[in-house]
């Protein structure tokens, strides 16, 4: 067997490397010369491009999705004791989020095919004191909208959607965002628009909007964003204990260029995920499923399940492996109950969620990022056979030993 790996130690391919282009470096630059680095004009253009694009009625840009979905559960009017559903396969912000503005979060499984959170659980752990749903479209999947919609309508709960993947989501012809009361998105380096750091909230009630400018910004009424202008002295007024979410105009600078590029860059995903589906078909892992008809797949994460018994090579194994061929993957996720805090603090035990568990112990993202060339994605699909090849030898060492 060939030990060179695919690559060479100085071309290790990064896991989700962003494509920044010149437009975003010279608007950075030229934002830093006049000056102006904080929240002004250049975060208001963001906000209403994002909104435009999204057809929203109101776009609040933050700091992050964490922040995005904790001034959501805040402005839904949670109380400490009322109860989040969520699932168990997403990023610890989403659990986080709901634990910083002292709710409850609870669990319910994820489908094992869509990998987004079943309605049908969501509905068996409604207590009275659920108050809200927050479903992540996971890897840019819409969640079953219609369920989800149906059950917070039938049981009165606020629907936060948790879009850090769904960027260019869409359900029957609606966006990822637009469905719930607040839709919460990420542009941290790794998401498929990326300000660096950053987020968004989308609502649809203007109550809703005032609200999230006046808890992202330490509280001040909500006339104190003007201050941001050179229209005069502007006195504030502290009306509630706020947080300083605000995103910067040095991040929306990125953020106004990366929008103009969300098209082409999810075409090119979209290419990336066939070329990968085509070239695994055969393959003894299990692919992503395909996108349901009548919806979009934002094509985040391509996420690939490598079971040892059917591919002779363990998922941790996999990992290394692929690394020592200098491809960088990820894993996505490791489902919540297995750390430890939430063990501790909710009594969660990762057996409850079965569908969960058996994703987080097996799955594997590989690269599918914009920036990648044919030449990359070739690399990636070399790699990943290597490394397959190796699992097979091993079963049949195995199997030899064992004869
Ligand atoms: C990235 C991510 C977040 C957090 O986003 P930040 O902008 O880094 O705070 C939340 N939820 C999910 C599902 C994510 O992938």
């Amino acid at each position: 067997m060939n030990n060179n790996p695919i690559r060479s130690k100085d071309r290790f391919l990064v896991f989700a490397a962003p494509a920044i282009e010149d437009a975003e470096i010279e608007e950075v630059v030229s934002t830093m010369k006049t000056g102006w680095l904080g929240t002004g004009p250049k975060v208001m253009s963001f906000e209403n491009e994002f909104k435009a694009y999204k057809g929203s009625q109101y776009a609040i840009a933050v700091n992050s999705c964490t922040a995005a979905l904790h001034l959501s559960i805040l402005a839904a009017g949670l109380q400490p004791g009322d109860e989040v559903i969520t699932t168990p396969m997403t990023f610890c912000a989403t659990v986080n989020s709901i634990v910083h503005a002292g709710a409850t979060p609870v669990l319910a499984d994820v489908d094992p095919v869509t990998m987004n959170i079943d309605p049908a659980q969501v509905e068996a752990k409604i207590t009275p004191k659920t108050k809200a749903i927050l479903p992540v479209h996971f890897a840019g999947r819409p969640c079953d909208m219609d369920a989800l919609c149906e059950i917070a309508r039938r049981y009165s709960l606020k629907l936060i959607e948790d879009c850090a993947h769904a960027i260019e989501t869409e359900y029957k012809g609606r966006k990822a965002g637009t469905f719930g009361d607040f839709g919460c998105f990420s542009f941290y380096v790794t998401k498929n628009l990326t300000t660096g750091e950053g987020g968004m909230i989308l609502v649809g009630r203007q109550a809703d909007a005032d609200r999230l400018k006046i808890l992202a910004l330490h509280g001040m009424s909500k006339d104190a964003w003007k201050r941001f202008g050179d229209s005069g002295y502007k006195h504030y007024q502290v009306v509630e204990i706020g947080f300083k979410y605000n995103m910067m105009d040095l991040q929306a600078a990125i953020g106004i260029h990366q929008m103009k590029r969300v098209a082409p860059y999810w075409k090119r995903r979209e290419q990336i995920w066939q070329r990968y589906n085509e070239a695994f078909a055969d393959l003894p892992i299990t692919l992503p499923a395909n996108p349901e008809p009548d919806t979009i797949h934002a094509y985040h994460l391509y996420t690939i399940l490598v079971d040892e018994a059917k591919a002779g090579i363990s998922r941790d194994e996999f990992l290394n492996a692929m690394y020592a061929e200098n491809i960088g993957v990820g894993v996505h996720y490791i489902s919540m109950p297995e750390h430890p805090i939430y063990k501790q603090m909710f009594g969660w035990q990762p057996e409850d969620y079965p569908n969960a568990r058996y994703i987080g112990l097996h799955t594997i993202s590989l690269p599918i990022s914009a920036k990648l060339t044919d030449a990359d994605v070739e690399d990636v699909i070399a790699a990943v056979k290597k490394c397959l090849a190796l699992g097979q030898t091993k079963s049949v060492v195995l199997a030899a030993a064992a004869a």
